[in-house]
């Protein structure tokens, strides 16, 4: 049996190992179906050694004897206090990466006596030794310590073919760090760094936590004298942090979660995205800061860089993609799983190193955006199908994402949902999949919140629901195939526009759309739709006779619609389009 060489990412909060097999880089189930070890040691009431999970959870209740983010002090002289004996963080690192050896021996069947373990750009000479000496101990030949962000870009890039210039742009749970990467043929390089030790997504947990405990204190209790119940705030805190980052927002119900005048205190509170964005704000403004100084101590500026590699956990707060896109007008990538990328690159320099054939890490994403329209903005002018995207393009999935949009009027009861695929902020440009009618709202007020949730798995099978949050009310649809939608929507025009020509032969010259029997009855309404109100915005570009021209044709077209008179859509369709293709070109 050829000898494996193991990838791992020993990280401050969590860690993984990797291998490639069959070509391919694999991260490694620790438990099963997670392939995550806590970075946490500690030793049991029977003085038996924890690691991982175990040693996580004791380490409320048990500090003294836990140890936790001892990547921190590696490289340093001190020493560690667990139980009645203190370590070298070495020695703390080794427990660690020993464990992840025999869960890799036992996946392969095989002994592994080799590694390539990745660390922070920063890592000094002693921090890197240190970490060398971690493997050492733990019965592991380090082949190679690799810098985490060309992990990263390794596993994007498994075969560097390309000459490109990234950023990768890494936020974990306690610390933050931007580098530029070169990727030159067979060679990929860190050309600068920047970060902050100690910024990360435990930051925005401490926010939610401090919200939560003000709120407390306006009921009269103080949980900050309890361990326990703080333990509970800050376990409640990240579980909604991390929903938050697919839907607008969450409830967070501790029950029981301290006493006052012998009775039980409740904690029960909503939560909404755009309040905990206001909470993290500065910390976001900070990354985006050392954007600039990492893209300095390169040399290069924004336009140089051709997209950002997300890593680190925290990364799916979806205001860091948004700020990257908008502030920075930068390319974002996330297809790899941000958790496992730093080991999946590890993976990839250890199969190199092999001797191994290694190709691109394999993962389903998907290869549309789909969203909604709404009222908005568009080239600074209101306009009524401003597209709202709700699942970008290249999200790994099954995914699911739900956003908050808002009733216009006052006693608006029904509302109609558009789902588009495509990309331009026109939801008219993009290709149609359906729509629906929400009814029967509750008479309120306008700016009544409607959450809308698309739910895409793997088969392409796309559930599209919106609910009134003030009374649940719910109505939901399921498109089957919307990730062959788009080729197959060509087709559909296409063979639509071949049926309109043989119904209409003599008297039509020009193109149609979306007429005839190969389209569906759904399909054909929401192209016509689409048309006639494509065509009522154009109407100011056209000359006086083909204006009246057009508002015939868009009569006949929603004739047609009203009486369900499919047969009697594709003529008026068909001219309606010649007129804009020539008014648009
Ligand atoms: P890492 O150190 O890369 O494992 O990142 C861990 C951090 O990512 C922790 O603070 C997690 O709470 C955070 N995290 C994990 N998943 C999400 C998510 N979906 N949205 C926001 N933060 C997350």
């Amino acid at each position: 049996m050829a000898e494996k060489i193991i990838g791992i990412d020993l990280g401050t909060t969590n860690s993984e190992v990797a291998v490639v097999e069959n070509g391919r880089a694999t991260v490694i189930d620790i438990t099963p179906g997670c392939p995550i070890l806590p970075s946490f040691v500690g030793l049991a009431d029977d003085g038996s050694i924890l690691v991982g999970e175990p040693a996580k959870n004791q380490y409320v209740l048990y500090p003294e004897r836990t140890i936790k983010s001892i990547k921190r002090q590696m490289g340093s002289a001190d020493r560690v206090e667990m139980g009645d004996a203190t370590y070298a963080p070495q020695e703390v690192s080794a427990i660690i990466l020993r464990r992840l050896k025999v869960i890799a021996e036992t996946h392969l069947g095989q002994p592994v006596n080799k590694a390539v373990i990745t660390v922070p750009a920063y890592f000094s000479d002693a921090q890197r030794q240190a970490t060398r000496e971690a493997g050492e101990i733990a019965g592991l030949e380090v082949m190679r310590i690799l810098n985490e962000p060309t992990a990263a870009a390794l596993s994007y890039e498994a075969n560097h073919q390309d000459h490109k210039k990234v950023l990768v742009y890494d936020l974990g749970g306690g610390t933050f760090d931007v580098s530029v990467v070169g990727i030159e043929e067979n060679v990929v390089e860190v050309l600068a760094s920047h970060g902050n030790n100690h910024l990360g997504g435990d930051d925005f947990d401490a926010k939610i936590v401090a919200h939560l405990v003000e709120h407390l204190k306006t009921q009269g209790v103080d949980p900050t004298g309890s361990r326990r119940a703080m333990a509970r705030i800050n376990r409640a805190a990240e579980i909604a942090k991390i929903a938050l980052s697919n839907q607008p927002y969450v409830r967070i119900e501790e029950e029981y979660l301290l006493e006052k005048a012998g009775a039980p205190v409740n904690l029960s509170l909503e939560l909404a995205r755009q309040d905990y964005e206001e909470m993290i704000v500065g910390y976001i403004d900070e990354t985006l800061e050392a954007v600039h100084i990492a893209l300095k101590g390169a040399n290069l500026t924004v336009s140089d860089i051709d997209e950002v590699l997300l890593v680190g956990g925290a990364t799916r707060t979806p205001i860091i993609t948004e700020r990257l896109e908008e502030d920075l007008s930068l390319t974002v990538r996330a297809e790899v799983n941000p958790d496992l990328c730093v080991a999946t690159g590890a993976a990839i320099q250890a199969g190199m190193l092999a001797g191994e054939e290694v190709t691109a890490v394999l993962v389903d994403i998907t290869p549309y955006t789909f969203g909604t329209s709404v009222f908005g903005e568009l080239n600074g002018v209101p306009y009524p199908f401003k597209y709202a995207p709700m699942i970008h393009k290249n999200t790994p999935i099954p995914v699911t994402k739900s956003e908050v949009f808002y009733t216009m009027h006052d006693n608006q009861t029904t509302v109609k949902v558009n789902v588009y695929q495509g990309e331009d902020p026109d939801a008219l440009n993009n290709i149609p999949l359906d729509e629906f009618m929400v009814e029967n709202l509750s008479k309120v007020p306008a700016n009544n919140p409607i959450i809308l949730q698309f739910a895409l798995d793997l088969n392409g099978i796309m559930q599209v629901s919106a609910r009134e949050k003030k009374t649940g009310l719910e109505k939901s649809i399921q498109i089957n195939n919307a990730l062959t939608r788009f080729q197959e929507g060509a087709l559909e025009t296409a063979r639509s526009r071949i049926n309109a020509l043989f119904a209409h032969g003599e008297t039509l010259e020009g193109q149609a759309i979306g007429t005839g029997s190969g389209a569906t009855e759904h399909q054909l309404t929401a192209q016509a739709r689409a048309l006639v109100e494509k065509a009522q915005r154009l109407l100011d570009r056209a000359v006086e006779n083909d204006r009246e021209e057009m508002i015939n044709l868009i009569e006949a077209v929603n004739d047609a619609l009203i009486n369900d008179d499919f047969t009697a859509l594709a003529g008026p369709m068909a001219e309606l389009s010649d007129i804009l293709f020539y008014l648009e070109s």
